[in-house]
């Protein structure tokens, strides 16, 4: 890894570009793993590579949800295990929620080695692997789940997402949970709670409120995410962009 100081103006950023860049090298995030990571560089630049208050309420939202369901899981692709495997295990441990290995660019090799790297980082067991389901609608590799995974679960959380993945997850019943830079995207007008954040600020916030969230009476929680409009909150994040772009100069 390129030795980045600390002092550089693009730490944080540089930083997350060695994490996908090694990831590539070790076989975990797939080649174009790249232009989608470059593609969400693009729109944390323009929050200032930072959260805004209306993101982290989505955050509480998603919270909210996961504390609510009764078999939660969520779903880990390349990009994903190469940024945030700790926080991945850490926010399945205290929701708790089962975790599924899902890729697009499917390989036995690339599956194992995902689901390697989150039992390194503590998780005690993995979907994924089995792939003895289908979600219907998607001919492609994101369709092939886990009975007793995905394809079982009633609240999914699915960062970096494509949005036909999003809508047929929909389209089974489940509540769905996004975390996606760019509000634009089908993911984030599909899915039912969007996080316009970096997934690598929203886990560990996820995990926090997560942890108060527990400590909240349900029918609380059942009220927050009823009164919850996602395409409000995504105008919101648009509203924030363009501020930043009117102010900047
Ligand atoms: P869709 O199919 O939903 O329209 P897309 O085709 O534009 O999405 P994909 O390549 O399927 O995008 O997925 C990558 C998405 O993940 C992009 O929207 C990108 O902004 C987002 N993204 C990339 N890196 C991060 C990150 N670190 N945190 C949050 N979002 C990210
Ligand atoms: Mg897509």
């Amino acid at each position: 890894m390129t030795h980045i100081p600390k002092s550089h103006p693009r730490y944080q950023s540089l930083m997350l570009r060695e994490l996908i860049s090694s990831g590539m090298k070790n076989g975990l995030v797939h080649e174009t793993g790249l232009i989608a990571h470059g593609r969400g560089e693009a729109f944390d630049y323009l929050l200032g590579e930072d959260t805004p208050s209306i993101a982290d309420e989505a955050c509480k939202i998603a919270a909210a949800q996961l504390v609510l369901a009764n078999d939660p899981v969520l779903s880990v692709n390349g990009n994903v295990a190469a940024l945030v495997a700790q926080d991945c295990v850490k926010l399945g441990q205290v929701v708790p929620a089962k975790l599924e290995v899902n890729l697009f660019h499917r390989s036995a090799e690339r599956m194992n080695l995902i689901c390697d790297v989150l039992k390194n980082a503590g998780a005690a067991s993995v979907y994924g692997i089995h792939g003895d389901a289908r979600i219907a609608g998607l001919d492609h590799n994101r369709g092939i789940c886990d009975k007793n995974g995905i394809y079982g679960s009633d609240v999914v959380l699915v960062p970096l997402e494509d949005g036909d993945r999003c809508a047929a997850l929909k389209k089974m019943g489940k509540i769905v949970i996004t975390i996606d830079l760019n509000p634009l995207s089908r993911t984030a007008r599909t899915a039912d709670i969007t996080i316009v954040d970096n997934v690598v600020r929203a886990l560990p916030r996820m995990v926090k409120y997560v942890q108060d969230m527990k400590q909240q009476d349900k029918e609380t929680l059942k009220n927050m995410a009823m009164l919850w409009d996602n395409m409000d909150n995504l105008r919101k994040m648009l509203g924030v962009i363009s501020d930043r772009l009117h102010t900047l100069f």
